[in-house]
């Protein structure tokens, strides 16, 4: 059995009108004589009558268990509107909640992590209708009590239930037509990917490029499901998400394709203690840190300072803590952090170079840097953010029109 799994947003599910282009996809895939487990978001944004936030908005009092039968009828209205659509368009389909799907998770109302996946009902009604509409977002616990994925979970069904049934390509299909290498808000000439890494996408997606949910890329790595983001409205087949092999890498570096993308983080403060503190000392920070929930990012730790950036919102407690320690500091909190992210460039040499050239030329300093495999990210004043942005998405070649 081919199988794959499209996964419907809530802008492409909103209107009949809209509907009508998540129809053409569907029978595009069963032309090509595949399954089609459809996957729905609730209907539309804030403000449509059965989007999530407006049935939120309807019951503010309502947490837990209770917020999650609510929230759960959203996307149950939504598969049901879509079955029968589909039936006048001639294509029978049976509707399943999440629950009857096989996701099974644990009691975490509002926030639930899957367990276990059981593949059977699925494959089952699938022996005796083409297409199966699924209502994103929820899933059921071990005590039959309906619970949902947090917000933005649909693209983690749509990626969990394409690794049960182990299919061919689960499309997330949304308003955008695929990944792109900016913030098109920011960078003009931003080009969409054609394909890009499980870990170049999490690392993009957890720096705010919000086409797909990291939990989603994150179980379809696990399972090594290829995903494609790409347009409702269009038939371009956006950008193909896979585990690219060492030899696309080899390829990349022989054009001198560095870099996927670049994307900002932005509400964060640095901190830099300029003491020269001892090993105790820097372990009662640390410890005290802990103790507060504070979550450390950028971290440089050196015999004679340690530099670290925290979200807005911890920086009191930061300031509390490093006074309370009698340490000397400084902070700024107007910065931005840029992450370049590029599979290919682990093992370059010239990349951090061609970084710091770029920066210096444009007269914008760094105020702190650090790295991974895929990753560098540096911190700049917010002010000169968008310029820097801009200056190393030219200076990479990211702005080269990709051939479609
Ligand atoms: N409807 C849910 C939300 O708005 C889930 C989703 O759309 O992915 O968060
Ligand atoms: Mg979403």
């Amino acid at each position: 059995m081919k199988i794959i799994v499209q996964k419907f947003g809530g802008t492409s599910v909103a209107s009949s009108e809209s509907r009508q282009h998540c129809f053409k996809h569907i029978r595009q895939g069963l032309n090509e004589n595949y399954k089609v487990i459809v996957v729905v978001s609730a209907m539309g944004r804030t403000g449509d009558a059965y989007a999530t936030d407006t049935l939120i908005s309807l019951a503010p009092h309502i947490t837990g268990r209770e917020k999650d039968l609510l929230m759960n009828t959203g996307e149950l209205i939504s598969a049901c509107v879509f079955s029968s659509e589909l039936v006048e368009q001639g294509i029978s389909n049976r509707v399943l909640t999440g629950g009857q799907a096989g996701i099974i998770t644990n009691n975490e109302f509002n926030e639930a992590g899957i367990l276990e996946l059981k593949p059977e009902r699925m494959l089952k009604e699938l022996e005796t209708t083409d297409v199966l509409v699924v209502t994103g977002f929820q899933g059921i616990s071990d005590n039959l009590e309906i619970t949902t994925l947090g917000r933005g979970g649909s693209d983690t069904s749509a990626t969990a239930l394409g690794a049960s049934v182990n299919a061919e390509y689960v499309d997330i299909f949304t308003d955008v037509e695929g990944v792109m290498t900016a913030d098109p808000r920011i960078v003009q000439d931003a080009q969409i990917l054609l394909k890009t890494t499980y870990n170049e996408i999490c690392n993009l997606a957890h720096q705010g490029a919000k086409v797909i949910h990291p939990r989603a890329v994150e179980i379809a790595m696990q399972y090594n499901i290829p995903i494609r983001v790409r347009s409702t409205f269009s038939d371009f087949t956006g950008t193909l998400i896979t585990n690219q092999s060492e030899l696309d890498d080899q390829n990349q570096r022989d054009t001198g394709q560095f870099l996927t993308g670049i994307t900002q983080t932005s509400g964060i403060m640095q901190f830099v203690v300029k003491t020269n503190m001892s090993y105790s000392m820097q372990d009662e920070l640390f410890s005290l840190l802990e103790d507060s929930n504070v979550s450390l990012d950028l971290i440089n730790i050196t015999q004679d300072s340690v530099g670290f950036t925290v979200k807005k919102n911890k920086a009191k407690k930061v300031e509390e803590i490093l006074a309370n320690l009698n340490l000397a500091f400084e902070q700024r909190d107007d910065v931005v952090k840029i992450s370049l992210v590029g599979a290919s460039m682990s093992g370059v040499p010239g990349v951090v170079r061609k970084i710091v050239h770029t920066l210096y030329a444009n007269d914008i300093p760094i105020l702190q840097s650090t790295d991974s495999h895929t990753t560098i990210w540096v911190l700049v004043p917010e002010e000169q953010s968008k310029d820097a942005i801009r200056a190393l998405h030219n200076s990479f070649g990211l702005d080269k029109p990709l051939a479609r």
